[in-house]
C-alpha cells in the first residue's frame, strides 16, 4: 500500500499516518520528521534546511526529493508506506511520479485531510502543551507566528496538489474536523475501496442448495460492484464518502452471496428444482 496524506500543518496527518502504521505495518515517511533528524545531526542536509525550517519556509524541492527517493528504496518500505508531508509542491510531485514510475511502484491513493483553518492554531496550541507536559522538546516552528507562514506556504505551494491528484484521479477528500476514530474509519474505507489493502481470505461459505445459478449473479454482481467502487473514487474529486459507503456496501453484500432480490428469487426458483433432480436420480438408483 503507498499512499499520500495530504493537508496543512496541524491536520492530523501524523496521528492517521501512525495508525496506518500500526495497522498495515507499512512505513511512515514524513519528511519534516526526516530533516528534523538531519538538523539535529548538523548533516549537510540539516545545515540547508535549518533556517528555512524555523521560519516556517519550505526547504527545496531537490533536497526533500533525494532524501525520499533514498528512503523508499530501503527494505522496510518494500511492504509499503504513507507519505506524510511530501509531496508539498507541484514539481515534487511530479518527481515522486517520476521516481515510482522507474522503481515500477504504484501509488494507491492521496487522501486530503480538510480542516478549518480557525481550528489549526488551537490544535497546534494543544499539541505543544502535549508536547510539554511529556516533557518533550517542542518545535521551534511551532508558534503562531511560524504557524502563519507555515499556513501561508500551504496555500500558495502545496495547495494546487489537490487539483494535480484529482486530475489523475487519485484524491479523495475527508472531512479532517470529524474524531481521530472517525478520520481513521473514514481513510480506512477509502483505501478498501480504492483495493489497496490486501483481500483478506474470506471464510468459505456453504450456500445450502444453491445451484451455480444462484451463485453467478452474485458473483457477477460483487464483480460489478467493487468495480463501481474502484470507478467511483477515482472519478470524484472531493468528497467521495457517500457514493464510497454506497457502492463498497453493495459490494459487500453482493460479494457475501446474498442480500439481492434477484439472487433471492433465482434461488427460490432453482433450488426445489435442483432438489426434485436429486431425488430422481437417488430413485432410479
Ligand atoms: P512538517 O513536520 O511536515 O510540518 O515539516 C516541518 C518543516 O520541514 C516544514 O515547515 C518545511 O520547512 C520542512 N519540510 C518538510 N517537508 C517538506 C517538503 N516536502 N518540502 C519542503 N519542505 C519540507
Amino acid at each position: 500500500m503507498r499512499l499520500i496524506l495530504l493537508g496543512p500543518p496541524g491536520s492530523g496527518k501524523g496521528t492517521q499516518a501512525q495508525r496506518l502504521v500500526q495497522r498495515y505495518g507499512i512505513v511512515q515517511l514524513s519528511t519534516g520528521e526526516m530533516l528534523r533528524a538531519a538538523v539535529a545531526a548538523e548533516t549537510p542536509v540539516g545545515l540547508k534546511a535549518k533556517d528555512l525550517m524555523a521560519n516556517g519556509q519550505l526547504v527545496p524541492d531537490d533536497v526533500v526529493v533525494g532524501i525520499i527517493s533514498d528512503r523508499i528504496d530501503q527494505p522496510d518500505a518494500a511492504k509499503g508506506f504513507v507519505l506524510d508531508g511530501f509531496p508539498r509542491t507541484v514539481p515534487q510531485a511530479e518527481a515522486l511520479d517520476a521516481l515510482l514510475k522507474k522503481k515500477h511502484l504504484k501509488l494507491d491513493a492521496v487522501v486530503e485531510l480538510r480542516v478549518n483553518e480557525s481550528a489549526l492554531l488551537q490544535r497546534v496550541e494543544t499539541r505543544v502543551a502535549e508536547m510539554q507536559a511529556r516533557g518533550e522538546e517542542v518545535r521551534v516552528d511551532d508558534t503562531p507566528e511560524v504557524l502563519i507562514k507555515r499556513l501561508a506556504a500551504y496555500r500558495s505551494q502545496t495547495e494546487p496538489l489537490i487539483h494535480y491528484y484529482s486530475e489523475r484521479r487519485k484524491l479523495a477528500t475527508v472531512d479532517g474536523m470529524m474524531t481521530i476514530e472517525q478520520v481513521t474509519r473514514e481513510v480506512n474505507r477509502i483505501l478498501s475501496a480504492v483495493g489497496a489493502l490486501e483481500p483478506k481470505a474470506a471464510p468459505a461459505r456453504k450456500a445450502r442448495g444453491a445451484t451455480r445459478k444462484t451463485a453467478r449473479p452474485a458473483g457477477k454482481k460483487a464483480a460489478k460492484a467493487a468495480k463501481n467502487t474502484r470507478k467511483t473514487v477515482k472519478t470524484t474529486s472531493r468528497g467521495p464518502r457517500k457514493a464510497v459507503k454506497t457502492a463498497g456496501r453493495k459490494a459487500a453484500v453482493a460479494a457475501r452471496g446474498r442480500g439481492t432480490a434477484k439472487a433471492k428469487k433465482a434461488f427460490k426458483r432453482t433450488a426445489p428444482k435442483a432438489a426434485k433432480k436429486v431425488t430422481k436420480k437417488r430413485a432410479k438408483r
